[in-house]
């Protein structure tokens, strides 16, 4: 087995899902008292929501370069970023380690491509839904068409995650509100909703919306565990 590197804390209410995650999975692919082989990186996001709130993005690719070069001395196989708006960062990471790493995109939009649905609603964060590097990278490559939430609808979603989720703060209301937002994606023809930021499915899950979920933690852990035993 491989030894995967995540980089984690973004936020660690999901980083524990993570870890949680790749050790089932590796229990159910090897059996007995098989477990995942991993180090774990956690920052602290204090500064790091600071600064994409600020728009600080080269000081972000520095810090989570350094963080994957961190992992790859520690004796990281691959690394396995634990946040979708993180990607943002993809080139500084893979342009300063010599281990591959799994753009979470990438295992979503293999994921999507096997359902063959075409046209997906994405819900994340401002800088996931708005920027191009989610959107573009599953156009780009899977040609899926990516339908984001209206401008109001935008703010409500970010706000839940930054001022509730990350906090670990489950609310009904904030449930219902995502599911009315997914709801008028669906109406507006999403066959499924992309859940982009690795705290929704703390909120939502297949048995809340009409369409299927793509939980991009559990999506992007197992793929991790499926390349780590493959190698
Ligand atoms: N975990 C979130 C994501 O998947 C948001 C937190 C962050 O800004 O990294 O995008």
């Amino acid at each position: 087995m491989k030894t995967i590197g995540f980089i984690g804390g973004m936020s660690w209410e999901s980083s524990v899902v993570y870890y949680e995650l790749a050790n089932r999975k590796v229990r159910q692919m090897l059996g007995g008292f098989h477990s995942c082989q991993s180090i774990m990186y956690t920052v602290d996001f204090d500064p790091i929501q600071k600064l994409q709130h600020e728009d600080r993005w080269a000081e972000l690719d520095t810090m989570m370069a350094q963080a994957a070069v961190r992992l790859e001395r520690a004796g990281a196989d691959i690394i396995v970023l634990c946040t979708n708006t993180m990607h943002l960062c993809e080139k500084a990471i893979m342009s300063s380690i010599s281990i591959p790493f799994l753009h979470i995109a990438e295992a979503t939009g293999q994921e999507i491509a096997k359902r063959g649905i075409d046209t997906i609603a994405l819900l994340g964060t401002k800088f996931t839904m708005e920027r191009d590097f989610y959107k573009g990278y599953l156009n780009d490559k899977f040609g899926i068409k990516v339908l984001i939430p209206n401008d109001e609808d935008r703010n409500t979603v970010h706000n839940i995650i930054y001022g509730e989720l990350v906090q670990g703060q489950i609310k009904p209301d904030s449930r219902q509100k995502y599911v009315d937002i997914i709801a008028k994606l669906e109406a507006q023809d999403a066959q499924g909703v992309i859940l982009g930021c690795t705290e929704i499915p703390l909120l939502i899950s297949d048995a809340d919306v009409n369409i299927p979920t793509f939980n991009t933690t559990q999506i992007h852990a197992e793929k991790a565990v499926e390349w780590a035993l493959k190698h």
